[in-house]
């Protein structure tokens, strides 16, 4: 069977395909939304802790990584998060700032997917769910696509698919798969804002798990203050998740156990503590302190240690060197670094250049936000971009 012809087609209900979706379809755009999940905007609705931290009122370029940093710049000054505020606004959403400018829904996150749809059937969308995309043609400067057993045809294909973090949640690299098939290339995935795991020498570190403090972690010159958490496997909490999506194999990770310290503050410990040990004098959890103290082999009192000790351990606590010997995976991992590549897309349109109608959004695009709102704000705000365009 053939059903009605669309303007436009796009593949994925998530974040970014729902406000592109939306966006084109108030615009008078007869769209077509298609998502091989029961349901639509599932990441949506787990993320956040099911609060769904859906921006950051601090979104700025420099909060991206991609290959081109400059990529995202046009899409995040033409859809910012005072838009997507007043959209929330408007349908009644109470929020809050947990924390770092991070937005969260008071209620359920259950609501911006509610919003979203709504915004889809304010536009007339067409959304359907629960099949697979079992095929996508290109012909005549039409897009075929072949979904459970209809095809649709539409002059328009917006790739939504998300990246392949999470599989279990139905994420795939599909939409890479799709992208090279129109020549398009694909910057090498990565898990990103993903727990580190330990192994070797720093192996003693699991020991900790369940142990937090906030840190200064780093990875070459990328630093992030916040918690850092240590796990049966290694390392975790915001400040790992952040420098993760920096760190690369091989590298190490340097933590700063004590960033709030004044430089000389363990010779001004022994001065005014010289009966304490190292670990007494360490404001750190007890068992982390312990652990530290024993690596940096200064058992004992202050007192009785040289200062060229104390100078060399207040250096090491500074940048303690780690060594992660992998990641968490896509399994654990909230994104994926890297992803279509931005040379082949539009900045204004997300539209490739090679290929007229054939747009990427969202995390599929290799543009990978921090922690914290950054990346849904790039789905609603590529979304938003191509959405104008279509
Ligand atoms: C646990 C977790 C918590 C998170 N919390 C936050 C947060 O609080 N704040 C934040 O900013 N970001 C958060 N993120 C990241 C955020 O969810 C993503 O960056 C965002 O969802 C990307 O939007 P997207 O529309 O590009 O992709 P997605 O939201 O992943 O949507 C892709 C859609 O495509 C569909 N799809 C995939 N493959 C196919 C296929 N072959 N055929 C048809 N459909 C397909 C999927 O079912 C899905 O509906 C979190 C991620 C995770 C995993």
């Amino acid at each position: 069977m053939t059903a009605p012809d669309y303007d436009a087609i796009v593949l994925g209900a998530g974040a970014a395909g729902l406000m592109c979706a939306a966006v084109a379809g108030q615009r008078g755009r007869r769209v077509l939304l298609l998502d091989h999940a029961e349901q639509v905007g599932k990441k949506i609705l787990i993320s956040g802790g099911g609060r769904c931290n859906f921006t950051n009122i601090h979104t700025a370029p420099d909060r991206y990584i991609s290959a081109n940093p400059h990529f995202a710049k046009s899409a995040l000054a033409r859809y910012t998060p005072a838009d997507f505020i007043a959209l929330v606004d408007g349908y009644g959403i109470a929020h809050h700032e947990k924390t770092l400018g991070q937005l969260f829904c008071d209620g359920s996150a259950k609501q911006v997917v509610a919003m979203l749809l709504g915004e889809c059937a304010k536009g007339g969308v067409d959304v359907r769910c629960g099949q697979p995309v079992r095929e996508v043609t290109h012909a005549d400067g039409a897009f075929g696509v072949a979904f459970g057993d209809q095809n649709f045809t539409a002059p328009n294909l917006v790739i939504a698919t998300g990246g392949p973090s999470i599989p279990k949640m139905g994420a795939s690299g599909f939409a890479y798969d799709l992208a090279r098939r129109f020549g398009l290339k694909v910057v090498e995935p990565r898990p990103a804002l993903v727990p580190l795991t330990l192994g070797g020498g720093d192996v003693l570190f699991r020991d900790l798990s369940g142990v937090a403090t906030p840190v200064g972690a780093r990875a070459g010159k990328t630093a992030f203050r916040e918690a850092a958490l240590f796990t049966h496997k290694g390392l975790s909490g915001p400040a790992i998740l952040q420098v993760s999506s920096y760190w690369r194999h091989g590298e190490p990770l340097t933590i700063d156990f004590l960033p709030d310290a004044a430089p000389g503050w363990l010779l001004e410990a022994k001065r005014a503590r010289p009966r304490a040990t190292l670990a007494a004098a360490l404001a750190l959890p007890d068992r982390l302190a312990q652990t530290l103290a024993e690596r940096l082999a200064l058992a004992g009192e202050l007192g009785a240690q040289s200062d060229r000790k104390l100078a060399e351990a207040e250096a090491q606590l500074k940048r303690w060197p780690f060594h992660p010997n992998g990641t968490e995976g896509f399994a654990k991992a909230e994104v994926t670094v890297g992803g279509i590549s931005t040379a082949n897309l539009s900045s204004q349109t997300m539209m490739a250049k090679s290929v007229p109608g054939l747009y990427a959004v969202g995390e599929a695009v290799d543009v990978t936000g921090w922690l914290g709102g950054y990346n849904f704000q790039w789905a609603w705000a590529s979304g938003y971009a191509a959405g104008q365009a279509l």
